[in-house]
């Protein structure tokens, strides 16, 4: 279990937390978000890793103080949503009980992606799990990192490529096959063209130092809430961040130009480990899952797995350690759930923002409109926001498919630097056409991937 249960540091629940000095704008467990559809709070899952019992404990909350729905986000967390807005205290003290709010001032800093798979499918240069814990410990017992705002990333890839692909602002990524704590990483920060080479068991500290050499960069900037926001950029941090590891008397190589691995997210289905235990992966549609889904997946973590589910940047969840013999038939219980367990399934690659009636701003219900735009699935992912925000989309190349005041507008954007403009924009297409707006999104799915950055 990742997190600690509170302890004489950590102050009773309230419903009004401490307020960093740069304040930006993201909800947490402890400040909520008021939203259309009720208050939205945002619960961080390092990792994604969730105990069965922590996992069981969301669902209770979802039930008793929201709309009963579970939303995974592109940061493998989850909102509960449609919550009264005084109900701040009882869900901190239902999280709280489940270990779920280990430090209340750092409640919205414990940003944190790994590798879903590491050390489950053979794959990957060491299992990641240690850093996990290690860097969360770090993280949650530095006064200075309650000076982060609730968008600063980390990242930490086994070595497959799957998270380090996401744009965190500090990335580690292993590297030998000796394991987390003894092999090494790769400290990469923000989009430096550079990276320092630190031994395995420095890399959570090194994380820690890189993250501390950023606020004292951004002192004094009041939107300065990720590296990218630096006027400087990320490559000062990489020296600042060599110092600290020196005066700490640990040991770091420069790499003056590093390739960042690419590896594809988990698929659905069973995934083969290289012992008789098996993980299962699915995927919730559209992110969301209901509180008899997720607590399904509670309960096949706690009796057929090894009493753990993880959350997947890809609103995803992974069960791992589910016996050889019982895995289909797990996969099985999942699918007639309603859960995504099969790549040919037409709701694979398919997301969407809250949209209608959740969020003020959006022009469109862009969940009931993607649910009846449905083609036959394949090709790039693709994603429907209510309004040119887009929050939550995927990163790499996607089809975008964002509601203006006529219509949809479908294209193809992506990260990808140097690749081909957009193959597909189609003039907007009213969701009463949904036959021409799923063809319109097939065609720009199987589209040659492009180039509009897009920052998120
Ligand atoms: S993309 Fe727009 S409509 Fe969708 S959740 Fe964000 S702000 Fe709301």
């Amino acid at each position: 279990m990742l997190a600690a249960m509170p302890t004489a540091t950590n102050p009773p629940p309230r419903d009004e937390p401490p307020i960093p000095v740069r304040l930006d704008a993201c909800p947490g467990t402890l400040r909520l978000h008021m939203a259309d559809d009720g208050a939205l709070a945002r619960v961080r899952v390092p990792g994604g890793v969730l105990t069965a019992a922590q996992a069981a404990a969301l669902a209770d909350a979802a039930v008793r103080l929201g709309d009963g729905t579970l939303h995974l986000t592109s940061r493998g967390n989850v909102q509960l949503r449609g919550l009264e807005g005084d109900c701040g205290g009882a869900l901190a003290g239902l999280l709280d009980a489940a270990g779920l709010l280990p430090s209340y001032r750092h409640e919205r800093v414990r940003n944190i992606v790994a590798s879903p798979l590491s050390g489950l499918d053979g794959t990957g240069d060491a299992d990641v799990r240690p850093w996990l814990r290690a860097l969360d410990g770090l993280l949650c017992a530095s006064e200075a990192a309650t000076a982060l705002s609730g968008r600063f990333l980390f990242a930490l890839d086994d070595g497959r490529g799957d998270v380090a692909s996401l744009g965190a602002d500090v990335t580690l990524i292993a590297s030998g096959a000796a394991g987390a704590a003894s092999g090494g990483a790769l400290l990469h920060i923000g989009g430096a063209d550079g990276a320092l080479r630190v031994r395995g068991a420095d890399a959570p500290r090194a994380a820690l130092f890189a993250a501390e050499a950023f606020l004292e960069a951004a002192e004094g900037q009041s939107r300065a809430w990720r590296v990218r926001d630096l006027p400087d950029g990320a490559g000062p941090l990489v020296r600042a961040t060599a110092r600290l590891l020196e005066a700490a008397g640990i040991p770091c190589t420069y790499v003056a130009s590093v390739s960042l691995p690419t590896g594809a997210a988990p698929a659905p289905g069973i995934v083969d480990g290289p012992d008789d235990h098996r993980a299962l992966s699915v995927l919730a549609p559209l992110g969301s899952l209901t509180a008899t889904q997720w607590r399904l997946l509670a309960e096949v973590a706690r009796t057929d797995g090894d009493g753990e589910v993880r959350l997947t940047p890809w609103r995803g969840v992974v069960v791992p350690g589910v016996d050889r013999a019982a895995a289909d038939d797990r996969l099985r219980d999942l699918a007639a759930a309603g859960l995504i367990t099969d790549p040919a399934s037409p709701w694979y690659g398919v997301g969407a923002c809250i949209g209608r009636p959740g969020c003020a701003k959006s022009l469109a219900d862009v969940r009931a409109d993607a649910g009846t735009a449905l083609g036959t699935g394949g090709g790039l992912p693709v994603y429907w926001s209510g309004c040119a925000r887009r929050c939550g989309h995927p990163q790499g190349d996607w089809v975008d498919v964002v509601a203006e005041q006529d219509g949809y507008r479908v294209s193809v954007r992506g990260a990808s630097p140097g690749e081909p403009p957009p193959a597909t924009v189609t003039e907007p297409t009213p969701p009463t056409a949904p036959a021409v707006l799923a063809a319109a999104v097939a065609s720009a799915r199987t589209a040659p991937a492009c180039t509009t950055p897009l920052t998120q």
